[in-house]
C-alpha cells in the first residue's frame, strides 16, 4: 500500500504521455516551445511501463492516461493495452481534446481502454476556435460519435468554467449532453499554469455553476462517487449526471488518492505545489533494483503535501504549465 504521513492512500497514477498537443488552448499551454522539457529526458513507453508497474505493486489500481494530448503519443494503444493488462490495474482511462478520436476509437477499444475524458469548453464553432487557437469543434464532434458507437461508454465531458468566456455555453452544453447522453462534469478554473493577471476574474466557484444550472434544470443529489474529486447530481426525471469540480473554492485535499507522472519522468506529487521527485533520474542510475525504485516512490508519496496552495500568497502554482502535468 501506497500511503503519506496524512494516511491517504494513493491508488490512482495520472501519467502525461507527452507535453505535446494539437491544441493551443489560452489558458492550458499560454507559452508552449519556452517551456518544454528537453527530448531525451523523456521516458521511453518500456520506462513508463516499468514505473507503471512498480506502481501498480504498490497497491495503485486506477491509471489515467493525459498529456499534451496522448492520442499524439506514438504507441498509444499498445501502451493502454499493457497497462490494462498489469495485474492490479482494474481502471484503465484517458482524457484527451477528441480531436483524434475518430481514428483513435476502435483501437482503443480494443486496447481494452475503460473509461474516456473528452474536454470541451464551447459547443459553438467560432468560440471553440478561439479557445483552443484554431481547434475544429466538427472533428471532435466526430470523435465524440465514434466514440460512442464503439462503445467506448461511459464517455464523461469536462467544461472548464470561466466567467465572461465560456459560462454563457454550460447550458447549451447540457442539452448537448442530454442528446448523446454524455456525463457532464463541470470544473472549477483553476489559477495553474496562467500568466494572465485576470485568474480571479474568470474563476467561478463551483456553487456558483451549480445555482446557473439549477434555474434551468432541477436538481437532485446523487450518492455516486468515482475515484476523482467530482460530487455528482441528477438532472431530475431525465438521470443525465453532472458533476461539480471545486477543485479551489472547496478543495477535496483530504480525500486526495493521487500522483502524477510526467513524460519527463518526474513524480508530481500534488498539483497545487512544486514538489517532484525524478523517477527517470532513479531508473537510469547504472545498478538500481526495482526495490530502490520503490522506496523512492514511498517515500515520495510519503512527503505529499497535505493541501494544495492555489489560494495562499506566495503560490508559484501559476508558473507550471497544465499541459505538461496532465489536468
Ligand atoms: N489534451 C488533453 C485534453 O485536452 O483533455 C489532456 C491534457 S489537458 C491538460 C487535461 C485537462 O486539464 C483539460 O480538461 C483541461 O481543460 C484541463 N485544464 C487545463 N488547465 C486548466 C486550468 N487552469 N483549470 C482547470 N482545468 C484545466
Amino acid at each position: 500500500m501506497l500511503k503519506d504521513k496524512f494516511n491517504r492512500t494513493i491508488k490512482y497514477l495520472r501519467i502525461s504521455l507527452t507535453e505535446s498537443c494539437n491544441l493551443q488552448c489560452f489558458y492550458c499551454r499560454p507559452n508552449q516551445d519556452k517551456t518544454f522539457t528537453s527530448c531525451q529526458s523523456y521516458l521511453t513507453p518500456d520506462e513508463m511501463l516499468l514505473i507503471t508497474r512498480v506502481f501498480s505493486e504498490l497497491g495503485v489500481s486506477h491509471v489515467r492516461l493525459s498529456g499534451g494530448e496522448p492520442l499524439l503519443k506514438k504507441d498509444i494503444c499498445l501502451l493502454v493495452k499493457e497497462i490494462s493488462r498489469l495485474s492490479g490495474i482494474n481502471d484503465v482511462s484517458l482524457t484527451t481534446n477528441g480531436i483524434l478520436l475518430k481514428k483513435f476509437a476502435p483501437s482503443l477499444k480494443n486496447a481494452g481502454l475503460h473509461r474516456l475524458n473528452i474536454s470541451l469548453d464551447s459547443i459553438t464553432p467560432s468560440k471553440f476556435k478561439e479557445i483552443t487557437g484554431g481547434g475544429d469543434l466538427k472533428k471532435v464532434l466526430q470523435g465524440i460519435d465514434a466514440s460512442l458507437k464503439y462503445g467506448l461508454t461511459p464517455i464523461k465531458l469536462n467544461m472548464v468554467v470561466m466567467r465572461g468566456i465560456n459560462d454563457d455555453e454550460i447550458i447549451p452544453m447540457i442539452k448537448f449532453c442530454l442528446k448523446k447522453r454524455l456525463i457532464l462534469r463541470l470544473l472549477e478554473f483553476m489559477p495553474i499554469g496562467n500568466s494572465s493577471s485576470d485568474v480571479k476574474e474568470r474563476h467561478m466557484p463551483a456553487k456558483e455553476i451549480r445555482e446557473k444550472v439549477a434555474q434551468h434544470f432541477p436538481l437532485e443529489k446523487s450518492t455516486l462517487r468515482g475515484p476523482g474529486p467530482a460530487s455528482y447530481e441528477y438532472v431530475k426525471g431525465d438521470g443525465l449526471m453532472i458533476g461539480f469540480i471545486h477543485a479551489v473554492s472547496q478543495h477535496f485535499c483530504k480525500t486526495c488518492n493521487r500522483v502524477r507522472l510526467l513524460s519527463s519522468g518526474k513524480l508530481h506529487l500534488c498539483l497545487g505545489h512544486e514538489d517532484q521527485v525524478d523517477l527517470a533520474a532513479v531508473i537510469r542510475t547504472p545498478g538500481v533494483s526495482i526495490e530502490d525504485l520503490k522506496e523512492t516512490i514511498q517515500a515520495a508519496v510519503w512527503s505529499k503535501p497535505s493541501v494544495h496552495r492555489f489560494n495562499k500568497s506566495g503560490s508559484t502554482a501559476n508558473k507550471r504549465i497544465m499541459s505538461s502535468i496532465g489536468g
